[in-house]
Protein backbone atom coordinates (compact mmCIF):
# COMPACT_ATOMS: atom_id res chain seq x y z
CA UNK A 1 0.00 0.00 0.00
CA UNK A 2 1.51 3.44 -0.71
CA UNK A 3 1.60 6.55 1.56
CA UNK A 4 3.10 10.09 1.17
CA UNK A 5 6.71 11.10 3.08
CA UNK A 6 6.05 12.83 6.21
CA UNK A 7 8.23 16.06 6.80
CA UNK A 8 8.32 17.77 9.66
CA UNK A 9 9.60 21.44 9.01
CA UNK A 10 10.79 23.35 12.16
CA UNK A 11 10.88 26.99 11.96
CA UNK A 12 8.61 28.85 9.50
CA UNK A 13 10.90 32.06 8.44
CA UNK A 14 11.57 31.90 4.56
CA UNK A 15 14.32 29.02 4.99
CA UNK A 16 11.47 26.63 6.14
CA UNK A 17 8.80 27.82 3.90
CA UNK A 18 11.03 27.34 0.48
CA UNK A 19 12.55 24.09 1.55
CA UNK A 20 8.46 23.25 1.92
CA UNK A 21 7.48 24.62 -1.05
CA UNK A 22 11.13 23.14 -3.30
CA UNK A 23 9.90 19.54 -1.78
CA UNK A 24 6.20 19.32 -2.87
CA UNK A 25 7.47 20.20 -5.99
CA UNK A 26 10.15 17.66 -6.33
CA UNK A 27 9.08 14.41 -8.20
CA UNK A 28 10.42 11.05 -6.44
CA UNK A 29 9.07 7.73 -5.44
CA UNK A 30 10.69 5.32 -3.13
CA UNK A 31 9.30 1.78 -2.39
CA UNK A 32 6.01 2.43 -0.71
CA UNK A 33 6.21 6.09 -0.65
CA UNK A 34 4.97 8.62 -3.23
CA UNK A 35 4.21 12.51 -2.92
CA UNK A 36 4.39 14.01 0.57
CA UNK A 37 3.15 16.05 2.96
CA UNK A 38 4.88 18.10 5.11
CA UNK A 39 3.51 20.30 8.63
CA UNK A 40 5.73 23.16 9.74
CA UNK A 41 5.85 23.92 12.77
CA UNK A 42 6.96 27.72 14.78
CA UNK A 43 7.27 28.65 18.05
CA UNK A 44 5.62 31.81 17.20
CA UNK A 45 1.74 31.94 16.88
CA UNK A 46 2.23 33.71 13.04
CA UNK A 47 4.59 32.41 10.36
CA UNK A 48 7.60 34.40 8.41
CA UNK A 49 10.18 34.46 10.99
CA UNK A 50 12.71 37.02 10.60
CA UNK A 51 10.56 38.73 7.76
CA UNK A 52 8.01 39.49 10.24
CA UNK A 53 10.55 40.15 13.19
CA UNK A 54 13.31 41.37 11.72
CA UNK A 55 13.09 43.24 8.38
CA UNK A 56 12.35 46.50 9.68
CA UNK A 57 8.57 48.43 9.51
CA UNK A 58 10.25 51.11 7.21
CA UNK A 59 10.69 48.30 4.69
CA UNK A 60 7.56 47.36 3.38
CA UNK A 61 8.34 46.21 -0.02
CA UNK A 62 10.81 43.42 1.70
CA UNK A 63 8.25 42.86 3.74
CA UNK A 64 6.29 41.90 0.40
CA UNK A 65 7.84 38.75 0.02
CA UNK A 66 5.49 36.88 2.73
CA UNK A 67 3.16 37.69 -0.45
CA UNK A 68 5.09 34.62 -2.52
CA UNK A 69 5.21 32.29 1.08
CA UNK A 70 2.05 33.20 1.62
CA UNK A 71 0.69 31.08 -1.54
CA UNK A 72 3.58 28.42 -0.75
CA UNK A 73 1.74 27.75 2.90
CA UNK A 74 -1.94 27.76 1.14
CA UNK A 75 -1.03 24.52 -0.53
CA UNK A 76 -2.98 21.87 0.70
CA UNK A 77 -0.28 19.26 1.32
CA UNK A 78 1.67 21.71 3.88
CA UNK A 79 0.32 22.34 7.26
CA UNK A 80 1.04 25.32 9.34
CA UNK A 81 1.08 24.48 13.63
CA UNK A 82 1.97 28.05 15.45
CA UNK A 83 3.13 28.38 19.01
CA UNK A 84 4.39 25.17 18.97
CA UNK A 85 8.38 25.57 20.48
CA UNK A 86 10.77 22.40 19.85
CA UNK A 87 12.46 21.27 22.82
CA UNK A 88 9.59 23.20 24.91
CA UNK A 89 6.55 21.45 23.60
CA UNK A 90 7.86 18.50 21.86
CA UNK A 91 11.32 17.46 21.24
CA UNK A 92 12.97 14.78 18.65
CA UNK A 93 11.78 11.85 19.54
CA UNK A 94 8.57 12.66 19.68
CA UNK A 95 8.74 14.10 15.79
CA UNK A 96 10.02 11.36 14.71
CA UNK A 97 6.71 9.11 15.79
CA UNK A 98 4.75 11.02 13.35
CA UNK A 99 7.77 11.95 10.42
CA UNK A 100 10.14 10.29 8.05
CA UNK A 101 12.58 13.55 8.09
CA UNK A 102 12.56 16.49 10.02
CA UNK A 103 14.12 20.14 8.93
CA UNK A 104 15.47 22.29 10.94
CA UNK A 105 15.05 25.93 10.03
CA UNK A 106 14.98 27.51 13.33
CA UNK A 107 17.39 30.64 12.21
CA UNK A 108 18.91 33.08 14.73
CA UNK A 109 16.77 35.99 16.72
CA UNK A 110 19.62 36.49 19.89
CA UNK A 111 22.65 38.79 20.14
CA UNK A 112 26.21 37.60 19.71
CA UNK A 113 27.85 38.66 22.32
CA UNK A 114 30.49 41.54 22.30
CA UNK A 115 33.31 41.06 25.14
CA UNK A 116 33.71 44.38 26.08
CA UNK A 117 33.51 46.26 29.62
CA UNK A 118 30.57 48.03 30.29
CA UNK A 119 28.27 46.15 28.32
CA UNK A 120 25.86 45.41 31.65
CA UNK A 121 25.44 49.00 31.97
CA UNK A 122 21.33 50.51 32.21
CA UNK A 123 21.61 51.68 28.12
CA UNK A 124 23.47 49.30 26.61
CA UNK A 125 20.92 47.49 24.46
CA UNK A 126 21.47 44.04 21.88
CA UNK A 127 20.07 45.04 18.45
CA UNK A 128 18.43 41.87 18.45
CA UNK A 129 16.56 43.57 21.85
CA UNK A 130 15.44 46.18 20.18
CA UNK A 131 14.39 44.92 16.62
CA UNK A 132 11.94 42.48 18.64
CA UNK A 133 10.51 45.49 20.36
CA UNK A 134 10.44 47.91 17.34
CA UNK A 135 8.95 44.90 15.37
CA UNK A 136 6.34 44.16 18.05
CA UNK A 137 7.44 40.24 18.88
CA UNK A 138 5.31 38.87 21.86
CA UNK A 139 8.35 37.87 23.66
CA UNK A 140 9.70 41.06 23.43
CA UNK A 141 8.98 43.91 26.78
CA UNK A 142 6.34 46.00 25.29
CA UNK A 143 8.43 49.29 26.79
CA UNK A 144 12.37 50.16 25.56
CA UNK A 145 13.98 52.05 27.91
CA UNK A 146 14.84 55.65 26.08
CA UNK A 147 15.92 57.70 28.63
CA UNK A 148 14.97 61.67 28.18
CA UNK A 149 19.07 62.86 28.14
CA UNK A 150 19.65 59.86 25.65
CA UNK A 151 20.86 62.73 23.09
CA UNK A 152 23.64 60.69 21.63
CA UNK A 153 23.86 57.49 21.34
CA UNK A 154 26.30 55.26 19.56
CA UNK A 155 25.86 51.51 17.34
CA UNK A 156 29.02 49.18 17.04
CA UNK A 157 28.58 47.26 14.00
CA UNK A 158 28.74 48.19 10.16
CA UNK A 159 26.31 45.85 8.92
CA UNK A 160 22.45 46.32 7.59
CA UNK A 161 21.15 45.49 10.74
CA UNK A 162 22.98 48.37 12.00
CA UNK A 163 21.65 50.61 9.64
CA UNK A 164 18.20 49.56 10.17
CA UNK A 165 18.63 50.24 14.36
CA UNK A 166 21.00 53.76 13.34
CA UNK A 167 17.70 54.71 10.85
CA UNK A 168 14.88 53.87 13.38
CA UNK A 169 17.10 55.78 16.28
CA UNK A 170 17.02 58.93 14.03
CA UNK A 171 13.75 58.83 11.95
CA UNK A 172 11.23 60.61 14.17
CA UNK A 173 7.81 58.27 15.31
CA UNK A 174 5.97 60.24 13.44
CA UNK A 175 7.93 59.24 10.07
CA UNK A 176 7.24 55.75 11.53
CA UNK A 177 3.45 56.04 11.57
CA UNK A 178 2.70 55.12 8.07
CA UNK A 179 3.98 51.32 8.72
CA UNK A 180 2.46 48.54 10.70
CA UNK A 181 4.29 49.79 14.61
CA UNK A 182 1.86 49.25 17.07
CA UNK A 183 0.83 51.56 18.93
CA UNK A 184 2.96 50.61 22.01
CA UNK A 185 5.97 51.31 19.75
CA UNK A 186 5.07 54.28 18.52
CA UNK A 187 4.28 55.59 21.78
CA UNK A 188 7.71 54.26 22.84
CA UNK A 189 9.46 56.02 19.83
CA UNK A 190 7.99 59.46 20.66
CA UNK A 191 10.31 59.23 23.74
CA UNK A 192 13.54 58.58 21.79
CA UNK A 193 15.11 61.65 22.39
CA UNK A 194 18.07 60.74 20.00
CA UNK A 195 19.76 63.68 17.87
CA UNK A 196 23.06 62.26 16.92
CA UNK A 197 23.39 58.51 16.09
CA UNK A 198 27.19 57.65 15.82
CA UNK A 199 27.82 54.60 13.78
CA UNK A 200 31.44 52.76 14.53
CA UNK A 201 33.22 51.03 12.10
CA UNK A 202 36.39 48.98 13.67
CA UNK A 203 37.80 49.27 9.78
CA UNK A 204 37.66 51.47 6.83
CA UNK A 205 34.96 52.49 4.21
CA UNK A 206 36.08 49.55 2.08
CA UNK A 207 35.46 46.82 4.61
CA UNK A 208 31.90 47.99 6.28
CA UNK A 209 28.99 45.53 5.36
CA UNK A 210 26.26 47.71 4.31
CA UNK A 211 24.49 46.33 0.49
CA UNK A 212 24.69 49.86 -1.10
CA UNK A 213 21.04 49.91 -1.46
CA UNK A 214 20.29 50.44 2.22
CA UNK A 215 23.47 52.54 2.56
CA UNK A 216 21.57 54.72 0.29
CA UNK A 217 18.70 54.76 2.03
CA UNK A 218 20.00 56.31 4.76
CA UNK A 219 19.06 59.49 3.81
CA UNK A 220 16.00 59.26 2.49
CA UNK A 221 14.62 61.36 5.29
CA UNK A 222 14.32 64.68 5.27
CA UNK A 223 14.86 64.69 8.61
CA UNK A 224 18.10 63.29 8.90
CA UNK A 225 21.40 64.09 7.83
CA UNK A 226 24.03 61.42 7.16
CA UNK A 227 27.45 63.04 7.72
CA UNK A 228 30.84 60.44 7.41
CA UNK A 229 33.82 61.68 9.05
CA UNK A 230 36.93 62.14 7.24
CA UNK A 231 39.20 60.83 10.11
CA UNK A 232 39.97 57.06 9.24
CA UNK A 233 38.29 57.62 6.06
CA UNK A 234 40.97 55.17 4.64
CA UNK A 235 41.56 52.84 1.66
CA UNK A 236 44.87 50.88 1.82
CA UNK A 237 45.64 48.46 -0.70
CA UNK A 238 43.98 45.98 0.20
CA UNK A 239 40.70 47.86 0.48
CA UNK A 240 41.71 48.42 -3.36
CA UNK A 241 41.72 45.25 -3.84
CA UNK A 242 38.34 44.59 -2.20
CA UNK A 243 37.24 47.55 -4.76
CA UNK A 244 38.33 45.45 -7.99
CA UNK A 245 36.98 42.36 -7.06
CA UNK A 246 33.50 43.74 -6.09
CA UNK A 247 30.84 45.42 -7.52
CA UNK A 248 29.21 45.96 -4.21
CA UNK A 249 32.05 46.67 -2.28
CA UNK A 250 32.82 49.48 -4.92
CA UNK A 251 29.08 50.83 -4.97
CA UNK A 252 29.38 51.42 -1.16
CA UNK A 253 32.53 53.06 -0.94
CA UNK A 254 31.18 55.40 -3.61
CA UNK A 255 27.95 56.20 -1.40
CA UNK A 256 30.07 56.72 1.54
CA UNK A 257 32.01 58.85 -0.45
CA UNK A 258 29.34 61.26 -1.71
CA UNK A 259 27.73 60.95 1.85
CA UNK A 260 31.35 62.58 2.82
CA UNK A 261 31.22 65.16 0.05
CA UNK A 262 28.09 66.28 1.07
CA UNK A 263 27.23 69.42 3.35
CA UNK A 264 24.62 68.66 5.93
CA UNK A 265 21.00 70.18 5.26
CA UNK A 266 20.85 71.32 8.97
CA UNK A 267 17.97 68.58 9.80
CA UNK A 268 17.24 67.60 13.19
CA UNK A 269 18.98 64.14 13.51
CA UNK A 270 22.16 63.19 12.29
CA UNK A 271 23.49 59.74 11.76
CA UNK A 272 27.60 59.92 11.80
CA UNK A 273 29.96 57.69 10.35
CA UNK A 274 33.44 56.84 11.86
CA UNK A 275 35.95 54.94 10.46
CA UNK A 276 39.09 53.24 12.37
CA UNK A 277 37.40 53.04 15.50
CA UNK A 278 37.61 50.08 17.85
CA UNK A 279 35.50 50.11 20.55
CA UNK A 280 36.89 48.97 23.99
CA UNK A 281 34.91 49.95 26.89
CA UNK A 282 31.38 51.49 27.41
CA UNK A 283 31.67 53.97 30.07
CA UNK A 284 29.38 54.64 33.00
CA UNK A 285 28.53 56.20 36.35
CA UNK A 286 25.96 55.09 38.73
CA UNK A 287 25.42 51.86 36.38
CA UNK A 288 23.97 54.13 33.33
CA UNK A 289 25.90 54.44 30.55
CA UNK A 290 27.81 57.87 29.98
CA UNK A 291 30.14 57.32 27.39
CA UNK A 292 32.24 55.05 24.83
CA UNK A 293 35.85 54.78 24.98
CA UNK A 294 37.25 53.63 21.09
CA UNK A 295 40.52 52.70 20.22
CA UNK A 296 42.04 54.73 16.91
CA UNK A 297 42.96 52.09 14.17
CA UNK A 298 44.76 52.22 10.70
CA UNK A 299 44.65 49.65 8.16
CA UNK A 300 47.94 47.60 7.56
CA UNK A 301 47.57 47.20 3.82
CA UNK A 302 45.59 44.24 3.64
CA UNK A 303 42.64 45.54 4.46
CA UNK A 304 43.10 44.61 8.35
CA UNK A 305 42.89 47.09 11.53
CA UNK A 306 45.53 47.32 14.18
CA UNK A 307 45.46 49.20 17.11
CA UNK A 308 47.62 53.05 17.47
CA UNK A 309 47.33 53.20 21.08
CA UNK A 310 44.99 56.41 20.95
CA UNK A 311 42.23 56.43 22.54
CA UNK A 312 38.70 58.34 22.05
CA UNK A 313 36.23 58.92 24.23
CA UNK A 314 32.57 59.98 23.26
CA UNK A 315 29.45 61.11 25.49
CA UNK A 316 27.09 58.87 24.52
CA UNK A 317 24.09 58.15 26.91
CA UNK A 318 22.86 54.64 25.54
CA UNK A 319 24.88 52.67 23.19
CA UNK A 320 23.49 49.79 20.96
CA UNK A 321 25.14 46.56 20.06
CA UNK A 322 24.47 45.09 16.23
CA UNK A 323 27.58 43.11 15.87
CA UNK A 324 25.67 39.82 14.69
CA UNK A 325 23.19 37.39 15.75
CA UNK A 326 23.26 34.03 17.31
CA UNK A 327 21.44 31.00 17.31
CA UNK A 328 19.73 28.72 19.98
CA UNK A 329 20.72 25.48 20.79
CA UNK A 330 18.34 23.15 19.56
CA UNK A 331 17.56 19.68 22.36
CA UNK A 332 18.72 16.60 21.27
CA UNK A 333 20.49 17.86 18.20
CA UNK A 334 24.53 18.69 17.78
CA UNK A 335 25.39 22.25 18.13
CA UNK A 336 28.77 24.01 17.70
CA UNK A 337 29.05 26.41 20.14
CA UNK A 338 31.67 28.42 18.11
CA UNK A 339 29.55 29.00 15.18
CA UNK A 340 26.80 28.91 16.83
CA UNK A 341 25.00 26.37 14.37
CA UNK A 342 24.26 22.82 13.97
CA UNK A 343 27.04 20.89 12.38
CA UNK A 344 26.00 19.96 9.02
CA UNK A 345 27.17 18.55 5.53
CA UNK A 346 25.12 20.10 3.06
CA UNK A 347 22.37 20.20 5.43
CA UNK A 348 22.62 16.64 6.38
CA UNK A 349 23.17 16.80 10.67
CA UNK A 350 26.23 15.61 11.52
CA UNK A 351 26.80 14.36 14.79
CA UNK A 352 30.16 14.43 16.92
CA UNK A 353 31.71 11.47 15.64
CA UNK A 354 31.04 12.73 12.08
CA UNK A 355 28.45 10.22 10.99
CA UNK A 356 25.26 11.95 9.96
CA UNK A 357 22.09 11.78 12.02
CA UNK A 358 19.29 9.95 10.62
CA UNK A 359 16.46 11.80 9.16
CA UNK A 360 18.00 15.60 10.95
CA UNK A 361 18.33 18.15 8.39
CA UNK A 362 19.14 21.98 8.67
CA UNK A 363 18.26 24.77 6.09
CA UNK A 364 18.85 28.93 6.75
CA UNK A 365 20.57 30.46 9.50
CA UNK A 366 20.76 27.74 11.67
CA UNK A 367 22.49 25.95 8.65
CA UNK A 368 25.12 28.64 7.70
CA UNK A 369 25.09 30.98 10.57
CA UNK A 370 23.26 34.48 10.61
CA UNK A 371 24.53 36.19 7.31
CA UNK A 372 22.83 36.91 4.03
CA UNK A 373 19.33 37.78 2.62
CA UNK A 374 16.55 36.18 2.23
CA UNK A 375 16.71 35.21 -1.04
CA UNK A 376 19.74 33.36 0.17
CA UNK A 377 17.80 30.77 1.95
CA UNK A 378 16.72 29.61 -1.22
CA UNK A 379 19.65 28.01 -2.72
CA UNK A 380 20.36 27.00 0.61
CA UNK A 381 16.56 25.13 0.74
CA UNK A 382 17.46 23.71 -2.45
CA UNK A 383 20.75 22.00 -1.42
CA UNK A 384 19.11 20.31 1.60
CA UNK A 385 15.93 19.24 0.11
CA UNK A 386 18.45 17.55 -2.54
CA UNK A 387 20.24 15.24 -0.45
CA UNK A 388 16.95 14.60 2.13
CA UNK A 389 15.92 12.89 -1.44
CA UNK A 390 19.20 11.27 -2.00
CA UNK A 391 19.00 9.42 1.10
CA UNK A 392 14.92 8.64 1.05
CA UNK A 393 15.53 4.79 1.02
CA UNK A 394 17.50 4.91 4.15
CA UNK A 395 14.68 7.35 5.60
CA UNK A 396 13.47 5.11 9.11
CA UNK A 397 9.15 4.84 8.76
CA UNK A 398 7.30 6.41 11.49
CA UNK A 399 5.29 4.62 13.54
CA UNK A 400 2.36 7.13 13.48
CA UNK A 401 2.46 8.27 9.41
CA UNK A 402 -1.25 9.70 9.76
CA UNK A 403 -1.54 13.64 9.32
CA UNK A 404 -4.39 13.11 12.03
CA UNK A 405 -1.91 11.46 14.50
CA UNK A 406 0.05 14.58 14.96
CA UNK A 407 -3.49 16.61 15.65
CA UNK A 408 -4.25 14.45 18.09
CA UNK A 409 -0.48 14.77 19.92
CA UNK A 410 -1.21 18.15 20.19
CA UNK A 411 -4.71 18.16 21.54
CA UNK A 412 -3.58 15.39 23.80
CA UNK A 413 -1.04 17.58 25.53
CA UNK A 414 -2.87 20.82 25.27
CA UNK A 415 -0.68 22.89 23.23
CA UNK A 416 -2.85 25.39 21.63
CA UNK A 417 -1.35 25.62 18.19
CA UNK A 418 -2.40 27.57 15.59
CA UNK A 419 -3.13 26.82 12.27
CA UNK A 420 -2.81 28.29 8.78
CA UNK A 421 -6.73 29.01 8.44
CA UNK A 422 -5.77 30.77 11.97
CA UNK A 423 -3.29 33.05 10.52
CA UNK A 424 -5.46 34.31 7.89
CA UNK A 425 -7.77 35.42 10.49
CA UNK A 426 -5.39 37.21 12.11
CA UNK A 427 -3.53 38.75 8.91
CA UNK A 428 -7.46 39.95 8.43
CA UNK A 429 -7.34 41.74 12.05
CA UNK A 430 -4.58 43.19 11.62
CA UNK A 431 -5.19 44.94 8.31
CA UNK A 432 -8.65 45.77 9.71
CA UNK A 433 -7.30 47.72 12.78
CA UNK A 434 -5.05 49.56 10.00
CA UNK A 435 -7.66 50.05 7.73
CA UNK A 436 -9.56 52.00 10.66
CA UNK A 437 -6.51 54.36 11.13
CA UNK A 438 -5.88 54.63 7.68
CA UNK A 439 -2.69 52.45 7.56
CA UNK A 440 -2.15 49.08 5.73
CA UNK A 441 -1.62 46.96 8.85
CA UNK A 442 -0.95 47.21 12.74
CA UNK A 443 0.33 44.48 14.53
CA UNK A 444 -1.04 42.63 17.32
CA UNK A 445 1.61 41.59 19.78
CA UNK A 446 0.39 39.97 22.80
CA UNK A 447 0.78 36.35 22.39
CA UNK A 448 -1.98 35.49 23.78
CA UNK A 449 -3.91 37.66 21.76
CA UNK A 450 -2.65 36.68 18.27
CA UNK A 451 -3.01 32.69 19.61
CA UNK A 452 -7.02 33.73 20.51
CA UNK A 453 -7.81 35.47 17.52
CA UNK A 454 -6.51 32.55 15.46
CA UNK A 455 -7.83 30.36 17.51
CA UNK A 456 -11.86 32.18 17.42
CA UNK A 457 -14.48 30.55 16.29
C1 LIG B 1 17.23 42.85 11.90
C2 LIG B 1 17.25 42.12 10.59
C3 LIG B 1 16.85 42.76 9.43
C4 LIG B 1 16.89 42.09 8.21
N1 LIG B 1 16.49 42.75 7.09
C5 LIG B 1 16.54 42.12 5.90
C6 LIG B 1 16.13 42.80 4.71
O1 LIG B 1 15.75 43.98 4.75
N2 LIG B 1 16.18 42.10 3.54
C7 LIG B 1 16.59 40.78 3.48
O2 LIG B 1 16.59 40.18 2.40
N3 LIG B 1 16.99 40.13 4.60
C8 LIG B 1 16.97 40.76 5.79
N4 LIG B 1 17.37 40.11 6.91
C9 LIG B 1 17.86 38.71 6.79
C10 LIG B 1 16.70 37.69 6.78
O3 LIG B 1 15.79 38.01 7.79
C11 LIG B 1 17.26 36.28 6.92
O4 LIG B 1 18.09 36.02 5.78
C12 LIG B 1 16.20 35.18 6.98
O5 LIG B 1 15.11 35.56 7.80
C13 LIG B 1 16.78 33.88 7.52
O6 LIG B 1 15.78 32.93 7.41
P1 LIG B 1 15.60 31.65 8.35
O7 LIG B 1 14.33 31.02 7.90
O8 LIG B 1 16.85 30.87 8.35
O9 LIG B 1 15.45 32.21 9.83
P2 LIG B 1 14.29 33.05 10.55
O10 LIG B 1 13.72 34.06 9.64
O11 LIG B 1 14.89 33.48 11.83
O12 LIG B 1 13.13 31.98 10.84
C14 LIG B 1 13.32 30.98 11.82
C15 LIG B 1 11.97 30.58 12.40
O13 LIG B 1 12.17 29.48 13.29
C16 LIG B 1 11.36 29.66 14.44
N5 LIG B 1 11.95 28.93 15.56
C17 LIG B 1 13.13 29.19 16.19
N6 LIG B 1 13.31 28.32 17.21
C18 LIG B 1 12.23 27.50 17.23
C19 LIG B 1 11.83 26.42 18.06
N7 LIG B 1 12.60 25.99 19.09
N8 LIG B 1 10.65 25.82 17.82
C20 LIG B 1 9.86 26.23 16.79
N9 LIG B 1 10.19 27.26 15.98
C21 LIG B 1 11.35 27.88 16.19
C22 LIG B 1 11.38 31.15 14.66
O14 LIG B 1 10.26 31.57 15.45
C23 LIG B 1 11.31 31.69 13.23
O15 LIG B 1 9.98 31.89 12.81
C24 LIG B 1 17.33 40.74 8.15
C25 LIG B 1 17.74 40.09 9.32
C26 LIG B 1 17.70 40.78 10.52
C27 LIG B 1 18.14 40.07 11.77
Amino acid sequence: MSRQLRVAVIGAGPAGIYAADILTKSEFTSGEVSGVTIDILDRDPSPFGLIRYGVAPDHPRIKEIVKALKRVLSNDDIRFFGNVNYGADLKLDHLQQFYDAIIFATGARADRDLDIPGIDLRGSFGAADFVSWYDGHPDAPREWDFQPHAESVAVLGVGNVGLDVARMLAKTADEQLVTEIPQNVYDGLKANAAKDVHVFARRGPAQVKFTPMELRELSHSPNVDVIVHPEGFELDEGSMDSIRASKSVKLVVDVLQNYLAKEPTGADHRIHIHFCHNPVEILGEDGQVTGLRTEVTELDGTGNARGTGEFVDWPVQAVYRAVGYRSDNLAGIPFDNNSATVPNDGGRVIDIDGSALPGAYVTGWIKRGPVGLIGHTKSDAAETIRLLLEDIDTLKTPPNPNREDVDTYLDGRGIEYTTWAGWEKLDQHEIDLGEAAGRTRIKVVPREDMVSISREG
